[in-house]
């Protein structure tokens, strides 16, 4: 198969780029390993204010506005189509997918996005399911009126604990390092009384019998007159600890930070001839659905110009 322009990862910057595309008269095919279009915004379960226009409903809304609009530009999407590797060479540029299929391109972009961090400590695993969660959202049934820990300082971290803290759980958020939550969930939880905030707290391991029991902290508010650890007896503890860049599948081919975010130029070109990338896997600040949908639109800008120019 053959594309003009080979969009992976149909979040907002993908569905931004390939609308672009379609605009401006480019072959685009657009792919995602899900079996819907929006990325991330599956897991965005309140208003996003930050997106123009969007005045009212929460991010699995916006996606479905994603997969109508796509529909209706006739763009070509390909859902629950997995990228495993990418190649270029000889000026022409090929995304190996999952079951052998390679697809060329005479440009692709890359629009992967992030996914979840876990906390990689004993417990995690085992008793998942069985208290840990990973979304307050899609577990509330289970963590309503209870004592949960949420761990993490981020946007969603926050967002879990107030979503928590309003079906009646008792909630204590355990924040590692710095609080990087926006002042307007941080403003929320100072004056929520059923949210308590524990700085400097790391854990250690989860513990349990047929569900989670309690949780081993280590440091934590005024940790110097504490002992090292401590335990915090709860029945659930929500996991948002950041992200990682979906990026394994061309990292070996393209240069990426240390953490495996893709380096793009000023142009979002990366170091890989005819590859451009768009959104969370470049790691812009803020990572956030309208700098997405930006990146999404100048990348076409970008790639258009090269391609007609060649
Ligand atoms: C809980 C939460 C709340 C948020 N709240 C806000 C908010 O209020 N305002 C705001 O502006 N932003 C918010 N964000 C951030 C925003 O959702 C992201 O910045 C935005 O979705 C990034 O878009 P993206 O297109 O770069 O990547 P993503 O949304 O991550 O989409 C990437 C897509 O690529 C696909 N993909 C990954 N790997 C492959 C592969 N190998 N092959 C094929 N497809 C692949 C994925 O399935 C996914 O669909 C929030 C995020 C979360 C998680």
């Amino acid at each position: 198969m053959r594309a003009e322009l080979l969009v992976v990862g149909a979040g907002p910057a993908g569905v931004s780029a390939a609308l672009w595309a379609r605009a401006l008269e480019l072959d685009v095919l657009l792919l995602d390993g899900a079996p819907a279009p929006g990325g991330q915004l599956h897991a965005v379960n309140f208003h996003p204010q930050d997106v123009p226009g969007f005045e009212q409903g929460d991010g699995p809304a916006l996606a479905a506005a994603y997969a109508r609009q796509l529909a209706a530009a006739s763009v070509p999407l390909r859902t629950d189509c997995l990228a495993i590797g990418i190649r270029s060479a000889g000026g022409h540029t090929a995304v190996e997918l999952a079951g052998g299929e390679w697809i060329e391109a005479a440009a692709v972009l890359v629009a992967s996005g992030v996914r979840r961090r876990r906390l990689d400590v004993p417990g995690e695993r085992e008793f998942d399911g069985r208290g840990v969660s990973y979304s307050a959202n899609r577990d509330r049934d289970s963590l309503a009126g209870r004592r949960v820990a949420v761990v993490g300082g981020g946007d969603a971290a926050f967002e879990n604990a107030l979503l928590l803290s309003r079906a009646g759980s008792d909630v204590t958020l355990l924040v590692r390092g710095a609080v990087r939550a926006r002042h307007e969930f941080r403003a929320r939880v100072a004056a929520d009384e059923r949210i308590r905030v524990i700085e400097r707290a790391r854990v250690t391991s989860i513990e349990g019998d047929d569900r989670v029991r309690v949780l081993r902290v280590t440091g934590g508010q005024g940790s110097s007159t504490h002992p090292a650890e401590t335990e915090l007896a709860v029945d659930g503890v929500v996991i948002k600890v950041g992200v990682v860049p979906n990026s394994e599948w061309c990292r070996s081919s393209i240069i990426c930070d240390e953490e495996g975010f893709l380096r793009v130029d000023e142009r979002l070109a990366t170091s890989l001839r005819h590859v451009w990338a768009a959104g969370d896997v470049t790691r812009p600040h803020p990572p956030s659905i309208p700098v997405a949908i930006g990146q999404g639109a100048q990348a076409v800008a970008m790639i258009r110009a090269v391609l007609r120019a060649g």
